[in-house]
């Protein structure tokens, strides 16, 4: 098993330059519910620089905190959750026991006991409500905030959130994934966002890889280069030097990335996790 810190993790800045990102949306259309973000969001190198994305197991990644996509009780389930509570050992439930629960749309702090990571943070998604896509949107936003808030108060570097509400709780992962992404870009930001060096989107299943691969670009659009002046053969040099450092730095990060599931998880392997108590 491969742990991952967060220096490994290979940020969209470097997944663009390396095309290993695609710099456009697909051409299939938006979903119907989707608000495009206003005012359109500006191509930034180092916001770009502060976010990745990356196909894995989050109970492998060494970073300050991981996202937890728990329910109310916090006292544990399946899916991610329990994948979770697995790995850090029985003192996770006994802290999340003394905690008494948590808010739909909120978030909620522990130690991380047997994980490679520092905290585990307890984000309590919205079970996904066919016809209130808006309220169930603005639940899921709040807990991409919260967590984020919790992160930076507790001086928290790097944040690894797992694809909060696209499992049992059924939200669509084209939905979900425009919410986490404004919801991330706006933290990033604000005043309250500037000690976060990294935010790492972990996606497992096929159906949350093409939704952020379709869905960053649109909130954390490609820096084009520009070509302010004339190139030289001493600007050609520099650049070819830079863009070999970033192949080099790549395929040492390739090398060291965990192998992604190669299958999605079966509807088996989901049974019996979570209870879906009130639909809030
Ligand atoms: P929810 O009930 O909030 O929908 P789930 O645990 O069912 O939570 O699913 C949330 C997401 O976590 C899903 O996209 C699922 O594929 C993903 N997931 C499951 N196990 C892991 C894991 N070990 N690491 C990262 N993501 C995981």
């Amino acid at each position: 098993m491969t742990i991952l810190s967060a220096a490994d993790i290979p940020s969209i800045a470097l997944l663009y330059k390396l095309r290993k990102l695609p710099p456009t949306p697909p051409a299939h259309p938006l979903p119907t519910t989707h608000t495009p973000p206003t005012p359109a969001p500006r191509p930034s190198s180092t916001l770009n620089a502060r976010l990745a994305v990356l196909r894995g197991d989050i109970t492998h990644l060494a970073v300050d905190a991981v996202v937890n996509a728990a329910n109310r009780s916090l006292l544990g389930g399946g899916g991610v959750d329990g994948a979770i509570h697995r790995a850090a050992g029985p003192q996770l439930q006994r802290a999340c026991r003394a905690l008494g629960g948590c808010a739909t749309g909120s978030a909620k702090m522990t130690a991380a006991y047997g994980l490679p990571c520092r905290h585990v943070i307890h984000a309590v998604g919205p079970v996904y409500e066919l016809g209130d896509g808006p309220r169930s949107a603005a639940l899921l936003a709040g807990c991409y905030a919260r967590s984020l808030a919790l992160a930076a108060g507790a001086g928290c570097r790097s944040v690894a959130f797992s694809a909060i509400s696209t499992g049992v709780y059924g939200f669509p992962s084209r939905e979900a994934a425009p919410v986490a992404l404004g919801a991330i870009r706006r933290f990033l930001e604000g005043p309250e966002g500037e000690g976060i060096d990294k935010v790492v989107i972990v996606t497992f299943e096929m159906k949350d890889v093409d939704a952020y691969n379709e869905f960053i670009p649109l909130y954390f659009p490609p820096v084009l280069e520009e070509e302010t002046t004339a190139p030289t053969a001493e600007t050609d040099r520099a650049k070819r030097e830079t863009d070999a450092q970033l192949e080099a730095e790549a395929e040492a990060v390739a090398n060291e990335l965990p192998s992604a599931p190669t299958s999605d998880p079966s509807d088996a392997g989901r049974a019996g996790k979570k209870q879906k108590h009130d639909g809030a």
